[in-house]
């Protein structure tokens, strides 16, 4: 018998990463933070001077990615790449752009699947995603597909930016969410898609702890 999955799939800034981490937290399950390993392949490539769109490079990369997460002393995660620490680096718009367009690459996602499902583990995992539910672990006890409205995770993203000390443009952060949605959704491997099982939320109009409630009742539900 496997551990148990859920999984939490949608685009950025729907508040998926935060849900996840305290949805882990409460049950004292692993966490898969995979667009963090998109984001930690990207940063790889663009140090090794590799083309996105050159899938023949970066195959190998994928699939020889050295990156590791360790709890850091905060409570978090600590992320580094080739011993180097990225848990920061990686969450720019620009490494979180090259990631969606190395992540249309067949051979690229193929190339991670196996470091993705290594984290099923006891007790159970949560997994972070956009194609957790569909393609990474499609016999998940629970699939959530957590939404908003662009503005709306636009707004979440300028804030959080704001608060870091960041100099932002609402309209820019609002057409690079547009322009990583489109990507997101129409590439022909993996789209992110609701997988047909999943529990549709949509957190526009919701608070953090709301969100975090509806998903806990649905996996109590069926857990
Ligand atoms: O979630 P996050 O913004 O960190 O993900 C960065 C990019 O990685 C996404 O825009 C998406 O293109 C890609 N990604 C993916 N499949 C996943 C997780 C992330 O294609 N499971």
């Amino acid at each position: 018998q496997q551990a148990p999955v859920i999984t939490i799939d949608g685009p950025g800034g729907s508040g998926k990463g935060t849900i996840c981490r305290l949805v882990a937290q409460k049950l004292g399950w692993h966490l898969l933070d995979s667009g963090a390993i998109y984001r930690v392949l990207a940063l790889a490539a663009i140090h090794h001077h590799i083309d996105a769109k050159d899938e023949e490079a970066l195959q190998p990369l994928a699939a020889h990615l050295d990156v590791q997460f360790s709890p850091d002393e905060t409570g978090g995660t600590r992320i580094t790449l080739e011993g180097e620490n990225v848990t920061h680096t990686i969450r720019t718009e620009e490494v979180g752009s090259v990631a969606s367009q190395i992540a249309s690459l067949p051979r690229v996602r193929e190339a991670l699947l196996r470091r993705q499902r290594a984290f099923r583990e006891a007790p159970g995992l949560v997994a972070d995603g956009r194609d957790m539910g569909t393609v990474v672990f499609p016999q998940a006890e629970v699939k959530i597909y957590l939404t908003a409205d662009a503005q709306e995770r636009a707004n979440r993203r300028y804030l959080e930016l704001k608060q870091k000390g960041h100099d932002v443009n609402i309209g820019d952060l609002l057409s690079e969410i547009q322009a990583r949605d489109e990507r997101d959704m129409n590439r022909a491997v993996a789209p992110l898609k609701p997988a047909d099982d999943a529990y549709m939320l949509d957190s526009t109009h919701k608070t953090i702890e709301q969100v975090l409630d509806e998903v806990l009742s649905v996996c109590e539900q069926r857990l």
